[in-house]
């Protein structure tokens, strides 16, 4: 300001400044900066706040709202004067945001027949979509739990744009299914007997294995664009739906509570990130966001006190129904049946050292599914 008073500029654009690289906290920058433009704008007429990232711009947004409302209630005591009223005429939050940006890039204005994606987001590819997708919820889970779950609701209705209708395969197929000799010892060896019959199917260990696992299974009938599903996608759907429901979700897994991190946590700092190992968190909402059961498979290495193998082997994990979906099962009644169900391992890249060793605090690094031979 100092400078544009200099210059007599009756016009600036301010960014959220340092609120980028050097981190610093988006709600004290806003009210330095509208401060700032109250105390030292002068001649300025116009001053313009350009926020690049959504999250940030809406605590711009919570600010300047709180910061008009008290002008306007004291403009109502009469203590300010009418010459400070008129230099600032204050926006109201409705006209603020009703320019319409896309959700997805929060760049492009929406066209007025269109009401979430602009025209350049919905023409890029599902795969695109859902890296932006992941990205933003990214974001904002580096601000807080709260911006993380403002994003997912923003974020939800992309969802619809892109069904997925996902049928896993269950028996194993030798010409296209290679083995995962490790897991295999795991299932002959310390596994429920029922499962000497299944074959697990070798993942790659990239991070994704347990996204990755559920990919390895979708059949023919899953989604018109099967192949363009990634594991992002599924990790950024499983991050909404966790998100969204999780009192439900902590509610109706309270038994587990045990094993189960601090959600909040691990939803910011680990699930957000795409290549991050999957929690038990992850396992908990895949059913409902594929539509299938999950049985857990969880090998007895550590011997019977083990509360991972207590928990978590031969147990079913189903959707989430909430009451909508209860009225609705008489009609579902009809419904011809499918098998739906992912046995799902958990397993290790190595298989453990022979020779009767006893091994200490075994514990799971990759997760691979169990098909039927
Ligand atoms: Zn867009």
């Amino acid at each position: 300001f100092a400078l544009a008073n200099l210059y007599s500029l009756t016009s600036i654009a301010y960014p959220a400044i340092s609120c980028g690289a050097n981190h610093f906290p988006p709600q004290e920058a806003a009210q330095v900066a509208i401060e700032s433009v109250r105390q030292y704008s002068c001649n300025v007429k116009d001053v313009r706040f350009v926020l690049f990232e959504r999250p940030i711009y809406d605590v711009f947004v919570k600010e300047w709202t709180n910061y008009s409302q008290k002008i306007n209630q004291a403009a109502n005591t009469t203590t300010t004067t009418t010459g400070e009223r008129d230099r600032f005429r204050i926006a109201s939050q409705s006209s603020l945001v009703s320019i319409r940006n896309c959700i997805l890039c929060d760049e492009q204005q929406l066209p007025a027949n269109r009401e979430h994606l602009c025209t350049k987001c919905s023409e890029s590819t599902r795969s695109m979509i859902f890296d932006k997708f992941l990205q933003r919820l990214c974001i904002a889970a580096e601000i807080s739990f709260h911006e993380l779950e403002k994003a997912c609701k923003l974020l939800k209705p992309i969802l619809n744009y892109y069904p997925l209708l996902y049928t896993p395969i269950q028996k194993f197929d030798q010409s296209i299914h290679p083995r995962d000799s490790a897991a295999e010892y795991y299932v002959q060896n310390q596994c429920n007997k029922e499962f000497r019959n299944t074959m697990p199917v070798a993942i790659v260990g990239d991070g994704n294995c347990f996204y990755n696992t559920f990919l390895k299974l979708a059949g023919a009938g899953t989604t018109t664009e099967a192949s363009a599903v990634t594991s992002i996608e599924l990790r950024a759907r499983n991050i909404v739906e966790l998100v969204l429901r999780i009192n439900e979700y902590k509610t109706k897994y309270e038994p587990l509570e045990t094993i189960l991190d601090k959600f909040e946590d691990y939803v910011r700092k680990e699930m957000v990130h795409d290549t991050h190992f999957a929690a038990i968190w992850d396992l908990l909402s895949i059913p409902t966001v594929l539509n299938i059961d999950v049985i857990s498979v969880y090998p007895k290495v550590n011997g019977d006190s083990d509360l991972h193998y207590q928990m978590l082997n031969v147990k079913r994990f189903s959707p989430l129904t909430s009451n909508e979906t209860i009225n609705d099962k008489q009609s579902k009644v009809d419904a011809p049946k499918t098998v739906r169900d992912v046995k799902l391992l958990f397993s290790h890249c190595n298989k453990p050292l022979k020779l009767g060793t006893v091994i200490q605090n075994w514990m799971p690094n990759h997760f691979v599914p169990l098909l039927n031979l």
